[in-house]
């Protein structure tokens, strides 16, 4: 209707009444008419708001002229698209032109034909309508699409995406297809490297690569963004290559910015008929996609059913958690620690376990991870803290002799402003020392926030709490991180270092860790001891707290306190320090081939590096410590020292031994007495036998191996006492025995 009044209202502008009348007379008919007798009063009628569809103006007015009202419309928003049509007695081109260079869509010169001028100006307006309409509707359609696609790439967003792959669906039935879902790893590290903006720059220009390639390959059906970095695509099932779509995808990315090198994992949904909505399928892919999101060797998954049900779990689990600690279903574990050399119990790690009335026992790994993200460990893991103190003072008051205890913090709980106090308060709670409690900080943490982290450690321990570095080793800060953080102990895990599969860099990363930690007077525990090997190893190069599943796996409160009772318990952990030391050669590598070889060795042997003039041993097998009579926690201060453990008279023979080694890259042999290794022993002769093994920057490694030669060493001398004697004696027969 108003499009009908609209269209419906001319303006004439004329100083000229007659002229009025007449083109009144005209177009009276057909629309409605303003009338306007100069430029002024013609402005102030269109100014008024009144809808009008087209103008017919005069030239030669008085106060306000034809292209004075031309020049303000033009001036004007809101009136410069009303089109103007000329009528002017004036015949001549120049004010004609003129007229249309000031924006007149059409002259139409006096005296007119009523036929013809009516004739025009329909027309005109019919055309100018259609030309408008059409405009519109481009406009229109670029609304359209722009809803359809998404902002940033230009592709089909979500909605679309889903919708045309649904249609693509409806009229392919049984067809086969995979739905993949790629997104880029850590884009967010790519904006915060080169800013937001030139993430978005990415993103668009993904958008036009993606445009293209699926030009190229017609199998990619239909292909959008999902959200954020996420991207999709249904792909025909059997054209479908997932490693070469990796290639392609990277090189989509190359092109779009080459100085960066991306990688990104994608999720595979494929199915043979549709029988779920396209956005359950992007989900699909999604949960495919995240079972690889931080593999490095693994780029793509398919989707199975079990990474449904591993989320479906998840949501019960999480609809079942705080019944479950008001329950008391939250309980610790506990995995003793030992001192492999003393073979005494020196602590334990408290380990939460879910003691579910139907499911049995839940480990850790299937709800902390979760709680980590929904904010509940905090509470969980204060309530696992309380109970080991509870049971700390429970043992403590019935006498039990008591080692530490470590528990676990958990990245999140660093954030809780009541950390330390809670501490503190359940110390008081349990008149307990706060040196019995052991708190284990992961690696990450400290990567992750140092300033928060060193901070609360600081605090932590001015209160008295030891803390420990925990997954040491995992791969995120470096070894110089140690000389920063003020940690207690460094808990290294064997996972992380442990040889299977570089053996030679496990060996040397663990030896490397080893020995820094020595070398800044870090006392080092490792866990996740499996074998005989790895606790042999770890006793050849000085580590000799452990915690693994070859002494204990963790276990109920009631059977630790039995163990507490019917184990040697040492209550002083005393720290052991030991320079740095080297290594690389293959003895010193953790395998356990090496390992059994060194230690089935029928003789004392060791691994000896000699550096600026000291002799330091840095592997030691069983056999050597037999070999001197002495434990390997009595020689652990001694072994990079050897050459303090050696007599002063015989000192130069064993490093002329060496050098002889270095210089004919032979076999050399000693005979050497040792200082008495511990106070109430003799000193002991030993023939030492050395095989230079290798050179390194600014040392030598030999392979040294020891014999016990006292006995024969004193029987030589007590018989060449007696050649002594019998050859000064003045005459007859001695007897003497051995
Ligand atoms: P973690 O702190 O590194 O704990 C050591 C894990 O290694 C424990 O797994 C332990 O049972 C396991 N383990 C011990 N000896 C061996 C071995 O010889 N071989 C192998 N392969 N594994 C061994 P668990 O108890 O399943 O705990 C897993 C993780 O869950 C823990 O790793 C820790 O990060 C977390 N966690 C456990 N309890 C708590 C807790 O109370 N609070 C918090 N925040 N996290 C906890
Ligand atoms: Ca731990
Ligand atoms: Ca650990």
């Amino acid at each position: 209707m108003e499009e009908k009044k609209e269209q419906k209202t001319i303006l004439i502008v004329d100083d000229d009444c007659i002229n009025r009348m007449l083109l009144k007379k005209i177009f009276g008919a057909d629309y409605a008419i303003l009338e306007a007798r100069d430029g002024l009063d013609a402005l102030r009628v269109l100014r008024s708001m009144q809808p009008i569809t087209a103008v017919i103006l005069d030239l030669q007015m008085p106060e306000l002229d034809g292209f004075g009202v031309l020049e303000q419309m033009q001036r004007d928003p809101a009136l410069s698209t009303i089109p103007v049509i000329i009528v002017t007695g004036s015949d001549d081109s120049e004010t004609q032109n003129r007229a249309l260079a000031y924006g007149a869509v059409d002259v139409i010169t006096k005296p007119f034909d009523p036929v013809t001028i009516q004739l025009r100006i329909h027309r005109l307006i019919a055309l100018l309508r259609a030309s408008k309409l059409e405009e519109e509707n481009k406009w229109l359609k670029e609304l359209a699409h722009l809803s359809k696609t998404d902002a940033k790439t230009g592709l089909w967003n979500k909605q679309t995406f889903c919708q045309e792959t649904q249609k693509l669906l409806t009229a392919d039935p049984g067809g086969s297809y995979a739905l993949v879902r790629w997104d880029i790893d850590n884009f967010k590290v790519f904006n915060d490297t080169y800013g937001t903006s030139a993430g978005d720059a990415l993103l668009l220009k993904i958008g036009e690569q993606c445009q293209l390639y699926a030009k190229d390959h017609p199998a990619l059906r239909t292909h959008g963004h999902y959200d954020a970095d996420h991207f999709v695509g249904l792909w025909n099932k059997d054209a479908f290559a997932p490693e070469q779509l990796h290639r392609d995808i990277l090189a989509i990315l190359r092109s779009a910015f080459p100085d960066y090198t991306f990688s990104v994992h994608f999720g595979m949904y494929a199915f043979d008929a549709q029988t779920l909505d396209v956005g359950i399928m992007c989900d699909r892919a999604l949960l495919a996609l995240r079972s690889v999101k931080n593999a490095y060797d693994e780029h793509y998954a398919w989707y199975c059913a079990a990474m449904r049900t591993e989320v479906l779990e998840e949501q019960s689990i999480v609809s079942a958690m705080k019944d479950a600690l008001v329950k008391g279903q939250f309980i610790p574990y506990f995995q003793p620690q030992y001192n492999y050399a003393t073979g005494k119990l020196i602590g334990a790690e408290a380990l939460v376990r879910w003691n579910h009335p139907e499911k049995g026992l839940i480990f850790p790994d299937k709800f902390i991870p979760l709680f980590e993200k929904n904010g509940f460990i905090y509470e969980l893991d204060r309530s696992i803290w309380e109970q080991v103190c509870v049971y700390l003072k429970k043992w403590k008051d019935e006498g039990v002799v008591l080692p530490s205890v470590s528990v676990n913090i958990s990245r999140r709980d660093l954030y809780h402003p009541g950390l330390v106090d809670g501490f503190r308060a359940l110390i008081e709670k349990y008149a307990l020392d706060p040196s019995m409690l052991h708190l284990e900080i992961t690696e990450s943490a400290y990567v992750d926030s140092p300033d928060l982290v060193l901070n609360m450690v600081a605090q932590l321990q001015s209160t008295g709490f030891k803390v420990e570095m925990d997954d040491f080793g995992s791969g995120y800060s470096s070894l110089n991180t140690l000389k920063d953080v003020h940690v207690d102990l460094l808990k290294l895990d064997m996972a992380f270092v442990a040889p299977n599969a570089n053996h030679s860099r496990s060996g040397s990363i663990l030896t490397s860790v080893v020995g820094m930690a020595h070398a800044i007077r870090l006392p080092v525990i490792a866990e996740g001891v499996e074998t005989r090997q790895q606790a042999d190893y770890l006793k050849s190069i000085g580590c000799l707290y452990m915690q693994g599943y070859y002494f204990a796996k963790p276990m109920p409160a009631s059977d630790f306190r039995s163990l507490l009772e019917n184990h040697p318990v040492s209550t002083k952990q005393d720290a052991r320090f030991y320079p740095g030391i080297d290594h690389s050669v293959d003895f010193l590598d953790a395998t356990t081939q090496s390992t059994l070889l060194f230690n089935s060795f029928v003789g004392g042997a060791g691994i000896l590096e000699y550096r600026g003039g000291n002799a330091a041993a840095l592997r030691l097998n069983d056999k050597y410590y037999e070999v001197l009579g002495i434990t390997a926690a009595e020689y652990v201060d001694k072994q990079y020292h050897l050459l303090d453990t050696i007599d002063s008279k015989y000192r130069k023979v064993f490093i002329d031994m060496l050098e002889t080694a270095i210089r004919t890259g032979e076999e050399a042999d000693c005979e050497a007495y040792t200082i008495p290794l511990r106070e109430d022993a003799e000193p002991v002769c030993v023939r030492c036998q050395v095989r230079f093994l290798a050179e390194k920057v600014d040392s030598y490694i030999f392979y040294l191996s020891i014999e016990n030669i006292t006995e024969r060493k004193n029987s030589q001398r007590q018989s060449s006492m007696y050649a002594n004697i019998i050859r000064n004696f003045p005459m007859g027969l001695a007897v003497y025995e051995l």
